[in-house]
């Protein structure tokens, strides 16, 4: 189900990476140490009280060389084509501005609800400072605090009562949602219409079921699939459509949607640092993924060059180590019908159950082979080990003390997992809980 999405608008300085890192918080993250993927952010989900969300600082997109005003304008636009509901954030210290005034022209036209925050409000006696935004003409202002945290707990009430009431009709879970993510130009577009063509390949266009996308519906061999945000992928001529910020925007909304994500290199061109950000981005949340060489055909190579690209690979994307991957040409259609048998692969090991009675033998035969490591005179005891999700495939280990399961050894049980069941394609979490 498709979480509704939040969009905070308002000219800069306001606070709104202030407030968004408030509402983000800090979310702990595996992947912290990948660069760019904790930087920057833009959008990410969000919990509140009992509200789950996605959150987008449309601050946090730059739009090329465009004036100050255009800027805050086309903000406000990406505000309203990809949000459910938009927070409008104004400064309560300086009064009604011109820029605001500008930004609510065009919230005015949207249908889209806005609520609005009155930022900077730090103490109760500052609060009549919000009186003089009702004059903008979005109701009741919320004061709030962002570097206070006050107040926010009301704002996002106010928001959620906005949220779609049902979320978006998205497919059965026995479609596999797949979607190709990289940087432009790799050769998306090709490798969809390349799969599309393909002989056994049934196409079905479906209208926009949901907001985003016209997405495309196949079938092969009688499983059903769905091509997600192949919309995101053609160029549709708004201005900041071909902004970086944006198309990554645009990226992680895909793969939230997505079961399978093909993550997209161009073979001619190498590797580079926003491809590592982007194949973050999938492994960050969880989603199954294959990594896709497009452009082979281009490549000078001789009988060690797939092995030298693959290393190549493995040492950027150490992260996804457990992601195949496969060389092949959307041009020439080489190797592209290795890709469906890919993606049922990928989506059958991130639906994993395994037993749980398996799970606790391969467990023990591990810590028998590898003792469980002390610290400080204590060891570490593993009680239990049971599968409690799928989606990616999430398993909590029942310890003496959690703090004694260290990284090392949480990637050795890992591994061991890995060894026993396969789970090719899809990352695997695991958690240690204090057995009480
Ligand atoms: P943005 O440009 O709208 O994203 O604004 P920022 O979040 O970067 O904040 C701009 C400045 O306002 C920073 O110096 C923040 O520390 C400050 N700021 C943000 N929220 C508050 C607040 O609630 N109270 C006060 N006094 N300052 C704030
Ligand atoms: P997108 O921006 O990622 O969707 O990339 P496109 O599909 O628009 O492709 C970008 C360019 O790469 C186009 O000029 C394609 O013709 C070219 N291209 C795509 N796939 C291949 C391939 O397998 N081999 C070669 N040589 N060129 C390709």
């Amino acid at each position: 189900m498709a979480k509704p999405v939040v969009a905070i608008v308002g000219r800069p300085n306001v606070g709104k990476s202030t407030i968004f890192n408030r509402i983000v918080g800090e979310r702990i993250s595996i992947v912290e140490d990948i660069p760019g993927v904790t930087r920057d952010r833009i959008y990410s989900s969000a919990e509140w009280l009992t509200h789950d969300f996605n959150i987008i600082d449309t601050g946090g997109i730059d739009i090329g060389d465009e004036p100050f005003l255009e800027q805050i304008r086309l903000q406000a636009e990406i505000a309203i084509d990809e949000a459910d509901v938009i927070i409008f954030l104004v400064n309560g210290r300086e009064g009604v501005t011109s820029a605001d005034e500008e930004v609510a022209k065009i919230l005015y036209k949207a249908k889209k609800p806005v609520v609005l925050g009155v930022n900077k409000i730090d103490n109760p006696e500052m609060r009549d400072l919000i009186y003089d935004f009702y004059a903008l003409g979005f109701g009741e202002p919320f004061p709030i605090s962002g570097s206070h945290g006050l107040g926010l707990g009301d704002l996002l009430d106010e928001a959620a009562k906005h949220f779609p009431k049902h979320g978006q009709a998205e497919y059965g879970e026995e479609v596999i949602k797949f979607s190709l993510i990289g940087r432009p130009n790799v050769g998306k577009s090709s490798l969809v219409n390349a799969m599309l063509g393909e002989e056994r390949v049934i196409v079905s266009n479906i209208a926009g079921t949901t907001r985003d996308a016209i997405d495309s519906k196949v079938k092969v061999d009688g499983q059903e699939y769905v091509i997600i945000d192949t919309a995101g992928m053609r160029k549709k001529g708004k201005v900041y459509e071909t902004t970086e910020k944006y198309s990554v925007l645009r990226a992680l909304r895909a793969i939230e949607r997505s079961d399978v994500v093909l993550v997209v290199i161009d073979g001619e061109e190498g590797i580079i640092e926003q491809d590592k950000r982007i194949a973050g981005y999938a492994h960050e949340a969880g989603r199954a993924v294959v990594i896709v060489v497009n452009k082979w055909d281009a490549v000078e190579k001789d009988e060690r060059t797939m092995k030298e690209f693959e290393q190549n690979i493995r040492e950027h994307f150490q992260f996804l180590d457990y992601a195949p991957i496969v060389f092949l040409s959307a041009k020439t259609k080489k190797r592209i019908h290795t890709l469906i048998p890919m993606i049922n692969t990928a989506s059958e090991n991130h639906a994993l159950r395994v037993e749980t009675s398996v799970l606790n033998d391969v467990v023990m035969d591990a810590v028998a082979m590898n003792p469980t490591p002390t610290d400080k005179g204590r060891r570490l005891r593993i009680y239990y080990t049971t599968q409690v999700a799928v989606k990616p495939p999430t398993f909590v280990v029942f310890v003496n003390d959690p703090e004694l399961l260290h990284f090392s050894y949480e990637r050795f049980l890992e591994n061991r997992i890995r060894d026993a069941f396969g789970f090719e394609g899809t990352p695997i979490k695991i958690f240690a809980r204090e057995r009480k």
